[in-house]
């Protein structure tokens, strides 16, 4: 891990005003990346984006923009660890720490408002609350980054969780597979299978991620049966092209891994020069869709307080008596009977 800025700077120039700023900044969100995720920054490219993402920038102290806590997940916390917004699924806080503190985090007031990492008591209030309500089915491990504990510390929770017979699906959410592969062993592999059905979550956000180490990474993980689905950001600049989002959402379904979700970037302290507008969002889900393979478009959403939201492009564009009106995928016009009863 790199956390001061002699380390950081084996991997890029840092000039006397750049080392303030990083410092600055870190008082109010901290910053911290892998050596491997460092190694993947092109030290010659102010605005490459793997930099962008993980080094801190003076934009963030801008407090005119936004709030710490959009989500309002402080207050859907029925147990401390424990976010609900749906009915039959939970996220579960494992750890507030992550290998890189991503400067889009949705949860950036997290590594300031330090809490414990889920043990002991904290566990078992849980386990309990899980336990106790039959209508909870999918348990969803986040943080934070769950990989910042050891396979120990995670093979007890997660055994916990499986020991309730309700409980069907389990799910982790890492972004390890992008910033820190090697956290991905074959040893942490066995044991999530263990605790099969097991599905894994991860953020990739930009093509040049896409390396052989996460491809191995990842590969480790499809060999023990566990599919690895992918939650990117529509982060300004970083990725908001139709170009850039083809080319992630084709690397990854090379890699098998599944696009699941494009999230518009929130309203959120700190992240303001993130943030796009959702016409443009749209746009980039009509590049995608009908332009390459079906299952390489994510869907793209808003998360909310109330649970995600769909945003869609409109195909249907009316109706005229018995037929209704529609555009194909190259804005093409298409007239279905479609007669009324
Ligand atoms: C995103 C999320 C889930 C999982 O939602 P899916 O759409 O099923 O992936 C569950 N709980 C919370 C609080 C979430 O934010
Ligand atoms: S890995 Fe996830 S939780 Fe951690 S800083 Fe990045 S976006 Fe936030």
């Amino acid at each position: 891990m790199i956390k001061d800025i002699p380390h950081l700077g084996n991997y890029i120039k840092i000039s006397e005003n750049e080392a303030n700023i990083y410092e600055r900044v870190g008082l109010k969100y901290p910053w911290q990346l892998t050596e491997y995720y460092a190694s993947l920054i092109d030290p010659d490219d102010m605005s490459c984006p793997i930099r962008l993402q993980s080094i801190p920038d003076i934009r963030e102290l801008e407090t005119t923009f936004g709030e710490d806590d959009p989500l309002t997940e402080d207050e859907n916390s029925p147990v401390p660890g424990v976010i609900r917004v749906y009915p039959d699924r939970i996220a579960v806080i494992v750890t507030n720490k992550c290998p890189v503190y991503c400067r889009h985090c949705l949860r950036k007031r997290f590594t300031r408002d330090r809490s414990d990492d889920l043990k002991g008591q904290r566990l078992e209030t849980v386990l309990s609350y899980i336990r106790k309500d039959r209508a909870i089915r999918d348990v969803l491990l986040t943080g934070g980054d769950p990989l910042m504990l050891s396979d120990n510390e995670l093979d007890g929770i997660i055994g916990g969780i499986r020991s309730i017979p309700h409980v069907e699906i389990i799910r982790v959410g890492t972004r390890a597979l992008c910033t820190w592969p090697e956290r991905v062993t074959d040893e942490f592999a066995k044991m999530l299978a263990s605790y099969h059905p097991v599905w894994v979550s991860t953020q990739f956000n930009h093509p040049r991620e896409i390396t052989q180490e996460a491809e191995n990474a990842v590969d480790r993980l499809l060999k023990q049966g566990i599919p690895v689905n992918n939650q990117s950001v529509l982060l300004r600049e970083i990725n908001d092209s139709v170009d850039t989002m083809l080319k992630l959402n084709r690397k990854l379904v090379s890699i098998r891994v599944r696009p699941y979700y494009l999230y518009q970037a929130q309203t959120l302290a700190g992240t303001k020069h993130f943030v796009t507008t959702v016409e443009k969002g749209l746009e980039i889900i009509k590049g995608l869709r009908g332009w390459t393979t079906g299952f390489a478009v994510p869907q793209y959403v808003l998360d909310t307080p109330c649970g995600k939201i769909p945003l869609n492009p409109n195909y249907l564009t009316g109706r005229d008596g018995d037929f209704v009106e529609m555009l194909n995928y190259r804005g093409e016009h298409w007239r279905e009977y479609n007669p009324l009863p």
